[in-house]
């Protein structure tokens, strides 16, 4: 059976609300969900009892934002997204607010975004964009008011000219390094896999990256993200054959957002490039 270990509810940056994605998943049919909203368990929570009702299998998971300690282009640290399984039991009142605090970080990029953006004459508010935002405000919403308000062509094209990180009005969020990343998932109980490794500054033939992800294990981090829509088919067979010989556990999902990634379905990713089986999930839940 097929399953998708990779979504996100319109409480992160997704468009399904958390019951909307739960009959979606029915539909596809998924035999099993993860909901890894960044930052947030809200969805999952919404979203538990709506499943249960279904019968449809629904695990909690997170997406946390860290940065690598590399130096990246143009000086800034490369991020690496890290999901978060609790396969095991409930996260940790400790993580829970910690995750909290995770949030008034995101609010502080927030507002010296808008300041930003209006130093380089963009006429937008910060209310404007929480109303597109409403659970969680971030840079999609920021594309949608600069395409709404003729900034931009569209979403790519707001990206490119204001809100990539190394556009101009690009503002640097306080990511937690990767390692304090891994040992908080950890601590909180949960199995840490790194996400679509094909956004790494290594490429999947490049030997750096068996170093960096040897590493990343040293610092508790369990499982590589194999199948990804991102991932081309010899992408996927490359980060098998690392997560084989790095013994890391192999995931995979779609990663998707509904409407604000709309070329991503779920369960099945781009053009059907995404395919993860029950038993991925199965070998997530035996512990080492
Ligand atoms: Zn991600
Ligand atoms: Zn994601």
């Amino acid at each position: 059976m097929r399953i998708d270990l990779h979504t996100h509810t319109d409480q992160s940056d997704g468009t399904s609300a958390p019951d909307e994605l739960v009959r979606q998943a029915l539909a596809v049919p998924l035999g099993a969900l993860a909901i890894t909203d960044h930052d947030t368990f809200a969805g999952y929570e919404q979203a538990a009892p709506v499943a249960r009702e279904a019968g449809l299998e629904l695990v909690r998971g997170i997406e946390l934002s860290t940065r690598l300690s590399l130096a990246g282009r143009h000086g800034r640290a490369p991020t690496a997204h890290l999901l978060g399984y609790f396969v095991q039991g409930e996260p940790s009142a400790e993580f829970r607010a910690w995750l909290q605090g995770q949030g008034k970080n995101r609010d502080r990029r927030n507002v010296a975004l808008i300041a930003k953006l209006r130093s380089l004459g963009v006429d937008i508010t910060l209310e404007e964009v929480k109303q597109v935002g409403r659970n969680q405000t971030g840079r999609p919403h920021f594309a949608s008011v600069l395409v709404r308000k003729g900034y931009a062509l569209n979403h790519r094209q707001a990206y490119d000219f204001y809100l990539a990180d190394e556009a101009r009005a690009a503002v640097e969020r306080e990511q937690v390094p990767v390692g304090e990343g891994l040992r908080r998932l950890r601590e909180a109980g949960a199995v840490p896999v790194l996400a679509h490794p094909i956004r790494m500054p290594f490429g999947p033939a490049d030997e750096r990256l068996i170093d960096l992800l040897g590493h990343l294990k040293e610092q508790g981090l369990e499982g590589l993200e194999c199948q990804h829509s991102e991932h081309s088919a010899e992408d996927v067979a490359a980060f098998q054959s690392l997560a084989r010989k790095l013994d890391l556990k192999e995931t995979g999902g779609s990663d998707f957002h509904g409407g604000n990634k709309p070329d991503i379905d779920l369960g099945t990713g781009r053009n059907g490039n995404v395919h993860v089986a029950y038993e991925q999930l199965e070998a997530l839940r035996t512990p080492r």
